[in-house]
């Protein structure tokens, strides 16, 4: 399996060569030559599986310079009941007729971003030390990301991390769950500053060539393609659970900010996994939402994007799309080139009204959004009616799947979050605390493990460079 830059440049990748990079030399991102087509008897053979081994099946199609004894055996240490909760690592719940709740979020830091992220540590310490080498990631995190990566890196050989965050802007329970940990290799620094100052820092490190070669900077963001197929694994054993006979057509409801999760929807789907639609939620900030229905993608201001309840779906522009626009557009490289760094650049958007129909009859793709109220709305109702309590972000993913759900229609609204991560939202909507799981019990209390640093890229070197050795 080859790997090719959605902007047209000729080189061709293996996945280990593009496991550890970011965007390809000319500023697109990685997509495979083709996607692997899975047919009845495999999809048959496949439904009896166990998560790890299904995970492994999935992988083998898009990675073929690691071993398959050593890629099965990355797959079994990942995903465990021990880490994810349940046999199944993504279980199923039937909310009424023909609405499902599919838990991507019982991994270590209660979001699905541990789904690829726990498989992305493995990975790592395995491609670095079969090279010799080390990494430092740098990243800027608002929550989940962040936490996700911590957790993910944390005691792994060859691996240091260096998180900046916007000083007392997550929220009490995100704090405690990244300060608390007190791995030598997690470095927490929480930055004088918005966010936008944090993701300033890290652009600004990276720019210095010079630096990023020396200390090996690199990142974890979730343009990584590995992050990506990771996902498109759930897809599948969401199917499953959804269904009695691979005949059946089941879709999927996501919440949406950065177009990860969903675009891994849409690779399971031109893979041949019998996806119906793919329903595309977003919150207040609804630049795909826009997309989808009227075929302009518009990037946002720093004005115009919002801090709402559901904050890991806050976005100014989506980071995947791209991968998706140069599926819509027949894989035309040079045209998407055009559009993302000519166009985009110069107008702030672009326009595909033409290919919008397409979109949704070829590929599947239909979408709307939620606002605060729907939340609380959402919410209420969910705990109401079903006794079960769903975080902000799974709210809008719901709000949106019973719109657009058609009669007969199986709806697996993916849920990305717990609600004790957003409890001032919870305590809002139903006047009660969300639970907790037991082995977070008292996170607050414990010690602290962070370095508060002015908004500044040269002391976040310094910091980098004396944390090195
Ligand atoms: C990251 C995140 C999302 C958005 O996922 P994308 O892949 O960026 O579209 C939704 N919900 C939660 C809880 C998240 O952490």
């Amino acid at each position: 399996m080859l790997y090719v830059s959605t902007r047209g440049h000729p080189d061709r990748r293996r996945f280990c060569e593009i496991l550890l990079e970011g965007l390809a030399p000319d500023g697109g991102l990685y997509l495979p030559e083709s996607y692997p087509r899975v047919d009845a008897a495999t999809l048959a053979k496949w439904r009896a599986l166990p998560y790890a081994d299904l995970a492994f099946e999935i992988l083998s199609l898009y990675i073929d310079d690691i071993p398959a004894d050593d890629l099965r055996a990355l797959c079994r240490k990942t995903y465990t009941e021990q880490v994810f909760g349940t046999r199944e690592i993504v279980p199923l719940r039937k909310l009424e007729q023909g609405v499902f709740l599919q838990g991507l979020s019982n991994g270590p830091t209660l979001a699905f971003k541990d789904m690829a992220m726990q498989l992305l540590g493995n990975l790592f310490e395995y491609e670095l030390a079969r090279r010799g080498e080390e990494l430092n990631i740098l990243g800027a995190t608002s929550g989940d990301t962040g936490s996700a990566a911590e957790y993910a890196m944390r005691g792994k050989k060859g691996v240091r991390v260096f998180m900046t965050s916007p000083q007392g802007r997550m929220s009490a329970f995100q704090q405690a769950q990244m300060f608390s940990l007190q791995d030598a290799n997690i470095h927490n620094l929480a930055i004088e500053g918005v966010f936008d100052d944090c993701q300033d820092i890290v652009k600004a490190v990276s720019g210095d060539l010079a630096f990023k070669r020396k200390y090996r900077i690199g990142t974890v963001n979730s343009i990584n393609w590995a992050r990506l197929v990771a996902q498109v694994v759930y897809y599948f054993a969401g199917y499953f659970q959804a269904t009695s006979s691979n005949a059946e057509r089941v879709s999927f409801a996501v919440p949406s900010g950065n177009f990860g999760n969903i675009c891994a929807g849409h690779v399971a789907r031109m893979m041949g996994l019998p996806i119906a639609r793919l329903v595309l939620a977003t919150n207040e900030n609804d630049v795909l939402d826009e997309f989808f229905r009227t075929g302009t993608y518009r990037v946002r201001g720093s004005q115009d994007t919002y801090e709402t309840s559901s904050p890991s779906m806050d976005i100014s522009k989506a980071s995947n799309f791209e991968r998706f626009v140069f599926d819509l557009l027949g894989r035309d490289g040079a045209k998407l080139r055009y559009l993302f760094s000519e166009e985009l650049a110069a107008k702030g958007q672009f326009n595909l009204a033409g290919h919008i129909a397409r979109a949704r009859d070829q590929y599947g793709f239909v979408s709307g959004r939620s606002t605060h109220a729907d939340r609380l709305a959402t919410i209420r109702d969910t705990w109401e009616r079903f006794h079960t309590v769903i975080d902000t972000h799974t709210a809008d993913g719901l709000k949106v799947a019973r719109e657009q759900r058609e009669p007969g229609e199986t709806m697996v609204v993916l849920e990305t979050a717990l609600p004790i991560k957003f409890a001032e939202t919870i305590r809002e909507a139903l006047g009660r605390e969300p639970d907790r799981p037991a082995r977070f019990a008292g996170i607050e209390q414990l010690p602290r493990r962070v370095t508060v640093l002015p908004a500044d890229a040269s002391q976040v070197k310094q910091f980098i460079a004396a944390h090195c050795a």
